[in-house]
């Protein structure tokens, strides 16, 4: 049986640490770190998102601007909003919240944040320096809260072989970038596949450590990997329940309990990785405080 990786206690310790910095820097600084989050429509799920952000960033006592803008807003509009916080200097994070309304160019609102408040690290700046390595940039919240859980589940991952399911810019990719750096908590061996790949159990059973980020339930299963793999299911996919078709349920997009025999440790779905995501976008709020405060 695997060790059951409790991504819901380690973001409540990191968030208990951020909560007494937060502290900390309102006596040096008189001020604390403040989350802009941007929200265009009225998307339930993502206002739902939105909402949690803002109850997170009070809860470790930072400041939460929150802007509710309808769905026909043109984009000159929000163009305009994001370049108000940009200059705001008690805004030193911009959360957009995505996907924006289809008459909006989502790229464009992105590369229009200034990189320096960009905690969700998507700007191409921020991108550019994950895959140098460089440690000034803000690394992406649900990669890097994978990382984190990593760390902890495999303190020398020198030449481990990681195997990322998913290419995409928000998880798959950086995910693969932040573990091949030369640096004493990555130096992996990674693979990433992708639906090209004819056959991925081919690369999910060389895996000791496999991250899953396909958005698919039952993506991997048993026979996909080898015994003693650290798993990190990173799905959040919304299915009937078995017992109540009127009821929903969270799933992964891990086989479960037909992995949880095989690996060594695994993140479970829900209380895995997604209560992380949150976790590090106040980390990173933190991070963007002390950079404009002490330039570190
Ligand atoms: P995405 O943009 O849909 O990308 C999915 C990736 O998985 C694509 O690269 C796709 O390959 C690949 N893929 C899908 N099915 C596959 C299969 N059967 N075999 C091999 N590769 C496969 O999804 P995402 O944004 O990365 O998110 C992935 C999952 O993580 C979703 O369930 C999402 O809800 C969840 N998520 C969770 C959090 C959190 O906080 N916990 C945050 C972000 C995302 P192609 O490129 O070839 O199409």
């Amino acid at each position: 049986m695997a060790m059951i990786i409790d991504g819901k206690q380690i973001a409540s310790e990191i968030r208990e640490e951020i909560k007494s910095e937060a502290a900390a820097l309102k006596e040096r600084y008189g001020a604390v770190p403040g989350l802009a989050v941007v929200l265009v429509g009225d998307d339930p799920a993502s206002a739902v998102y939105v909402r949690n952000k803002g109850r997170a960033c009070e809860e470790v006592g930072f400041a939460s601007f929150q802007h509710t803008l309808p769905a026909g807003t043109p984009m000159r509009e929000l163009v305009s909003l994001v370049d108000e916080l940009n200059a705001r200097s008690d805004v030193d994070g911009i959360l957009v919240q995505l996907p924006l309304p289809g008459h909006m160019d989502e790229s464009a609102i992105i590369d229009r944040i200034d990189p320096g408040k960009d905690v969700d690290a998507f700007h191409p700046a921020n991108v550019g320096k994950i895959l140098i390595g460089d440690e000034k940039g803000f690394l992406p919240c649900t990669p890097q809260g994978c990382k984190v859980l990593i760390n902890r589940a495999v303190p020398d991952l020198k030449g481990r072989h990681l195997v990322v399911v998913g290419r995409s810019n928000i998880v798959g990719k950086p995910m693969a970038a932040m573990m091949l750096q030369k640096k004493k908590d990555a130096d992996c061996v990674v693979t990433v596949c992708h639906t090209a790949a004819p056959d991925i159990s081919y690369y999910t059973r060389q895996a000791d450590i496999l991250v899953v980020a396909a958005g698919r339930p039952n993506t991997i299963t048993g026979p996909m990997v080898k015994e003693g793999v650290v798993v990190i299911d990173v799905g959040m996919n919304r299915i009937a329940h078995p017992d109540d078709p009127s009821k929903t349920k969270l799933v992964g997009d891990v086989k479960f309990d037909e992995v949880e025999k095989l690996a060594s440790a695994i993140t479970p779905v829900p209380g895995g990785v997604g209560p992380m995501t949150i976790a590090m976008l106040l980390s990173n709020t933190l991070k963007a405080f002390r950079m404009h405060r002490e330039g570190s």
